[in-house]
């Protein structure tokens, strides 16, 4: 038993709204988003506030230190429901003496319809945007069947830029036919609109998409390495650090939303399918929503019953899978494992681990390196295994 992980030193929670559309479907996409001609945004959010409430027990007392609009398209939103999901979020923090302003990231795509509420966005409270760029060459993003163009993604970054102090974009690398040449022309592009984040995520070909479907293949395991190794040296040689496999930021820049994920923190997850890991009357939860958005509408206006439960899922985790799980998203990260987890696994295999090159020795305790965090799935099994 991995009892050494209690007991949590609670307190803090982060919320993550899912927002189900997008005006299009990606044909790599198997994020729980839909295409819909009439979405009743009142009644969403309508249904996001009631969901907060019924879940309220969970955070009562605990201080929000992020917020993230996720999706599906966030940005397509209206301002005003982002304003009140943030107000009700600060109202929160005020009622419990926290006063500090927090992270609140919104994603958004870079439309003209979506860049032309940018300025919204932020008076609605958020202070961080990040763009789904997906490529700057045309034919990539025709082929990743994306709904806008170069031109759009170079104003989105450029309003983005100039709105917002913190700002991020996705890139993605490991498409069919790319070769490292067009790759380092495209990053070195793509620098040009860097402020101090950037997420940088390999293709993959998902199961029930259309392009497993059409039989595309995934990038070969050598040309990926390629590609982001030539990442790896470029970022770093400017001082942007990989902080975690797939992003990169300036130092002090980091999402602070997403390493508390990677780190094991506490988050609720507010909207279709949104999952989240709570810690209540002094155990561990893995919470998921309804995964159907009119389904999701439907429960989110009603008061939990035993007829009418508020979650799809409420699984109480043991403290193995809690294990598990920590050791899992910590070693993406760039950080040092948290000893209480180090002491728990087997000493002989992280010494294996460090001949090899794929761990490190940092600060009395461990972290992958470069080469480990390439290989992760080989290392995470063999730890824990
Ligand atoms: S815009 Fe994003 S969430 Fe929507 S379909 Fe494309 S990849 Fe998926």
């Amino acid at each position: 038993m991995k009892d050494g992980l209690k007991p949590y030193n609670g307190g803090e929670i982060s919320l993550y709204f899912h927002w189900a559309y997008c005006t299009k479907k990606c044909p790599y996409c198997d994020f729980n988003s839909y295409v819909s001609k009439s979405i009743d945004y009142q009644a969403w959010l309508n249904g996001y506030l009631q969901s907060l409430k019924n879940q309220a027990k969970f955070f009562a007392n605990k201080k929000i230190t992020s917020i993230f609009f996720g999706g599906g398209t966030p940005s397509l939103m209206s301002p005003e429901m982002v304003f009140q999901l943030i107000d009700y979020c600060n109202q929160h923090n005020k009622s419990n003496g926290f006063n500090e302003v927090i992270e609140i990231t919104l994603e958004s795509n870079p439309s003209t319809f979506e860049i032309a509420k940018f300025k919204d966005f932020k008076q609605a409270g958020v202070n961080r945007l990040s763009t789904g760029i997906q490529s700057f060459l045309s034919e990539s993003l025709k082929f990743l069947g994306r709904n806008h163009n170069v031109k759009e993604a170079i104003l989105a970054l450029e309003e983005s830029n100039k709105i917002f102090d913190r700002v991020s974009f996705d890139l993605i690398i490991g498409l069919p036919n790319q070769t490292l040449s067009m790759w380092q022309k495209e990053l070195n592009f793509a620098l040009n609109f860097f402020k101090e984040h950037i997420s940088i995520y390999q293709l993959t070909i998902e199961e029930g998409t259309p392009f497993f479907r059409q039989g595309i293949a995934e990038a070969k395991e050598e040309i990926g390495e390629e590609l982001f190794l030539y990442t790896l040296e470029t970022l770093q040689s400017k001082s942007i650090w990989q902080y975690e496999i797939s992003n990169f930021a300036k130092k002090g820049a980091e999402s602070i939303h997403n390493l508390n994920y990677w780190r094991g923190g506490e988050y609720l997850g507010i909207g279709a399918n949104a999952h989240g890991r709570i810690f209540f009357n002094n155990n561990w939860y893995a919470t998921k929503e309804y995964k159907n958005p009119k389904i999701w509408l439907e429960k989110s206006q009603i008061t939990e019953s035993s007829n009418n439960p508020i979650f799809e899922e409420f699984i109480e985790i043991s403290n193995e899978d809690r294990f598990e799980e920590i050791v899992l998203t910590s070693l993406r990260t760039n950080e040092v494992l948290n000893p209480q987890i180090v002491n728990l696994l087997s000493q002989d295999k992280i010494q294996n681990l460090i001949e090899n090159g794929l761990l490190e020795y940092k600060n009395s305790s461990i972290k992958t390196t470069n080469k480990g965090r390439l290989c992760l799935n080989y290392v995470i099994n063999y730890l824990l295994t």
